[in-house]
């Protein structure tokens, strides 16, 4: 057995894939996927009737935000206190984004669920778990890289980013990702991708490519949603061909 496919089924293995019953179909919706998994239940459609009624207040209620210069600190905290867009309103805390500020690959994700939510770090619940045995395949932990999302509060009820909301988002994700500088991007999901590469391609498409990340022409991959590989394993062979791909360019060959 050659190295690489001694990694493959050690990675297929210890994502609970049965090698021989991968199937080939593309599942539709990442959404439909990453909701079942974060588990609607009553306090998220409360949550969603809260939210439609805060969307009622002005968004110049919010103070301009311009995070371009700051530190991580500065950066942080501006975070914590933002009040841009209406989900604030419903928020325990913001997701801010973990690791290492020097990380070579940086993860983005789309925006915290119910357990991120919580405990204020991203990618904690069962998705988490997957992307950690992802990032392990890669011979990475969670501290290697750094992890945040597109939003850095909840949507209720796990619904995807408002275009409103990601935009008020935007200036602290370029902000992360100009302090971080890292050598590759992972966009895990639709939702993360398109946002990355201003793109309503499918991510069927998208991930079969390297992308440059618009302003810092930074290497992009593109790769399913944790959520959405629980929900259809037989797409996680996929997974593995990004993954692949992300390594490669971490080390420095062409992909
Ligand atoms: N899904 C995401 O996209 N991000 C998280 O932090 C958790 C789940």
């Amino acid at each position: 057995m050659t190295g690489s496919e001694g990694e493959r089924l050690a990675y297929l293995r210890a994502l609970g894939i049965d090698v021989w019953m991968l199937r080939g179909e593309e599942a539709a919706d990442e959404s439909a996927a990453r909701r079942e998994a974060a588990g609607e239940d009553a306090a998220s459609r409360e949550a969603v009737a809260a939210d439609e009624a805060a969307r009622a207040t002005p968004a110049d209620a919010a103070p301009a935000a311009d995070p371009s210069a700051d530190g991580w600190e500065a950066l942080r905290a501006r975070v914590s206190g933002c009040i841009r867009c209406a989900l604030h309103e419903g928020r325990t805390q913001t997701v801010f984004g973990v690791g290492n500020p020097d990380a070579d690959l940086m993860i983005i994700g789309e925006a915290p669920g119910a357990e991120e939510d919580r405990r204020g770090e991203p990618f904690v619940g069962r998705a988490g778990k997957l992307l950690d045995e992802m990032l392990r395949s890669l011979g990475l932990g969670r501290h290697d890289v750094f992890i945040a999302n597109i939003l850095k509060c909840r949507p209720p009820g796990n619904r995807d980013p408002r275009s409103e909301e990601s935009a008020e988002c935007r200036p602290y994700l370029r902000r992360q990702i100009a302090l971080v500088r890292p050598r590759v991007i992972l966009a895990v999901g639709r939702i993360a991708a398109q946002d990355l590469l201003e793109s309503d391609e499918p991510i069927g498409r998208l991930r079969t490519r390297v992308h440059r990340f618009p302003e810092a022409g930074i290497p992009l991959v593109v790769t399913y949603h944790p959520a959405y590989l629980l929900r259809s394993p037989a797409q996680k062979r996929k997974a593995w061909q990004d993954l692949c791909r992300a390594r490669q360019l971490l080390a420095g060959e062409d992909a």
